[in-house]
């Protein structure tokens, strides 16, 4: 099964699949590919790639030999830029968890990496409220890995104030593009999530 998720996802895409290092085992369960099919395959790919720690953070290119100059964070130089970092431990990645939390009114959020990953499957929600807050998740993992990729390639700075309506805006136009039996209510959606996904049972 695994074999076949990667044989088609080598067909489809085959970029994703350079960036991985030829030593991989392809019957690793690590690699397998677990999909939220109210997301673009390309934020799946993403998360399955911040799993197998194989996004291109400053550390991970320093290991391959390309010269960084730095490798510390370049949005708070508070640490050395990897994965970790870019997700629990920037500035950036802290506010939006706590964004999160208190949007869905959650009484606490995952201190590491995995739990992170995990989230949606920790909150003990019904299965619609997971698949919801999945999409949220994961919807953040990319705006704050396109933030950060903002501060350093533009020239103008973006916005960090405003990162938490994007994920707002976002994840709520995934959930209705890709999903026609879920349907979350916008202005619900914009209070209490938890509330428009319980509407829908
Ligand atoms: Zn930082």
């Amino acid at each position: 099964m695994a074999k076949l998720a990667m044989m088609f996802l080598h067909l489809v895409y085959p970029v994703a699949f350079g960036l991985l290092s030829s030593d991989c085992k392809i019957h690793s369960r690590k690699l397998i590919l677990i999909q939220n099919k109210s997301l673009p395959i390309k934020v799946n790919i993403f998360a399955w790639r911040l799993r197998l720690d194989r996004l291109p953070a400053r550390i991970n290119l320093d290991g391959k030999g390309i010269d960084m100059n730095s490798c510390r964070c370049h949005v708070c130089d508070g640490d050395i830029e990897d994965s970790k970092h870019r997700f629990i431990g920037c500035l950036v990645a802290c506010n939006l968890r706590m964004m999160i939390m208190k949007w869905w009114r959650l009484p606490n959020h995952p201190k590491d990496l995995p739990g992170l990953l995990l989230w949606s499957d920790l909150v003990g929600f019904n299965i619609i409220s997971n698949l919801c807050f999945d999409v949220v998740v994961q919807t953040t993992f990319c705006v704050t890995w396109r933030y950060s990729n903002s501060v350093r390639f533009d020239s103008t700075h973006p916005r960090k104030d405003i990162l938490g309506v994007d994920i707002k805006i976002l994840s709520h136009s995934w959930i209705l593009h890709r999903n026609n039996k879920v349907n979350p209510n916008w202005l619900d959606w914009l209070s209490y999530p938890l509330m428009a996904c319980n509407n829908l049972l």
